[in-house]
């Protein structure tokens, strides 16, 4: 059934168990009341409506309102932008569809760790950027737009940022895809910003090489056939005569084809009469009027971003807290290190696969339960210390594990083939799990276990 009332004059509409509401007027439109409803409905065909609820939503502080979910009505001439940067559309008859989407979107909602503090303004917006693909669970996908600088919409981030700074949204996006949160999709559009200010606003105009003017005139070649002499149309044309006459054998040139052809054409410059067959190429910037060789424009890769398996637990967990120094690892166990200790051992390694072309692997083992999140500190250092044994019992006795935290371990296998690799991911997987069913009341364990090998990991690669 729905029902239709009015509360503090925003309509709301109560369907089956989800509350929407209804704007039609953005001037009362007060963001904070989307605390008090599971998602709203803009019912407006002007683009600008769209823009300044979504600017007062996303930059909103609390998590419950920053990812509402937000629809738009079906309207035909509702901007292609306006349309997509929304969760869906509808037509205010049918509701089925948005209640089973707001109830999804609600429930990831539901799962989110409450993060408060961020190191920066850019981490805090890749976080919550982060937190909204995961509660959408659908790809990060940029949309055209003709007014934004760089000339694309960044769903959410553009919201967080002012215009001027759109060139951060790709900073950001970058960072995240660096510290693998974001996986890299289709590449399906580049754009080119100004060197100076980051504008993708400008005019590319063909340029007078010699002094630089932009007054220039294509004019056709002619090549003559019996005497091979080629210049511009203009050394053929006549004062009192609409006849070609070869300027070198004097000549009527006759039939195209058979007499003379037009193998390309050339440039002349109004400014200097300098003629060339190859024009510079410069652009002029709209917003900051600098003009300088399409070289200096940089380009930047238009593409769809994934929320990875680090992503989501990052979501899920929180940002990585400082590592406590007292963790629960069994560091008087024989190939069972602190995190510092494995790193130099893993450096050394990698530096023996260079010279004996070795394949050792890094295994990445992170876990998400929010069953574990009730755990006390001492239980959650028994857990680890439990975990990191665990693992090492499938490992050679010169192999090593370490913990950065309960929910996150490493270990490194030396020259392993793949079946080796194959098998130890599906035990790890599988025996973990059953572990911290046993341990963790409520348990909704998930285990993911990556491998890379260490060949492919960088200098700056993070624990
Ligand atoms: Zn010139
Ligand atoms: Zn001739
Ligand atoms: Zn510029």
């Amino acid at each position: 059934m729905i029902k239709v009332k009015s509360v503090n004059k925003q309509s709301l509409i109560d369907f089956e168990d989800s509350l929407f509401m209804l704007v039609e007027s953005v001037d009362k439109f007060d963001s904070g009341k989307a605390l008090y409803v599971d998602a709203i409905i803009v019912n407006s065909s002007n683009p600008e409506d769209y823009n300044r609820i979504f600017k007062a939503v996303r930059t909103h502080y609390d998590p419950d309102v920053y990812l509402t979910p937000i629809f738009a009505v079906a309207y035909k001439t509702l901007p292609y932008l306006q349309e997509n940067a929304c969760d869906g559309i509808t037509d205010l008859a049918k509701y089925e569809q948005l209640a089973k989407r707001v109830r999804d979107i609600k429930e990831n909602m539901g799962q989110l760790y409450l993060q408060q503090q961020y190191a920066n303004s850019e981490e805090g917006y890749l976080y919550k950027l982060l937190q909204f693909l995961f509660t959408r669970d659908t790809s990060f996908a940029p949309i055209p737009s003709r007014h934004s600088r760089v000339n694309y919409y960044f769903p959410l981030l553009s919201d967080l940022l002012n215009d001027a700074d759109d060139h951060t949204a790709m900073d950001i996006l970058d960072a995240g895809i660096k510290k693998g949160y974001l996986s890299e999709g289709k590449m399906f559009d580049k754009v080119h910003l100004c060197d100076n200010c980051g504008s993708a606003h400008h005019n590319l105009r063909e340029t007078c090489k010699n002094c630089g003017s932009v007054d220039l005139e294509i004019r056709d070649l002619v090549h003559h056939f019996k005497c091979a002499y080629v210049g511009p149309e203009t050394d053929f044309i006549q004062e009192h005569s609409d006849d070609l006459m070869c300027p070198k054998c004097h000549k009527i040139l006759r039939h195209i084809g058979n007499d003379y052809d037009k193998p390309s054409h050339i440039y002349v410059c109004n400014t200097c009469d300098d003629p060339f067959q190859d024009p510079g190429f410069t652009y002029h910037c709209m917003d900051c009027r600098d003009s300088k060789d399409i070289h200096h424009l940089n380009e930047h890769r238009i593409k769809n971003l994934y929320l990875t398996t680090k992503g989501k637990y990052l979501v899920l967990n929180g940002l990585p807290k400082k590592i406590e120094k007292k963790s629960g690892l069994a560091t008087d166990v024989l190939g069972i290190y602190d995190l510092g200790i494995f790193q130099s051992l893993l450096k050394q390694e990698q530096a023996r696969c260079t010279v004996t072309e070795g394949s050792s692997v890094l295994g990445e083992v992170h876990l998400t339960d929010p069953g574990m999140n009730v755990l006390s500190r001492r239980e959650m250092q028994i857990l680890q210390g439990e975990l990191s044994m665990t693992l090492k019992t499938y490992l050679n006795e010169f192999e090593m594990v370490t913990s950065v935290n309960p929910y996150c371990y490493y270990f490194l296998l030396i020259n392993p083939d793949d079946e080796r690799i194959e098998k130890i991911k599906d035990v790890i997987e599988y025996n973990i799990q059953n572990l911290i069913k046993s341990n963790v009341d409520k348990s909704e364990i998930e285990v993911e276990v990556d491998m890379k090998p260490i060949s492919e990991i960088g200098e700056d690669f993070e624990f």
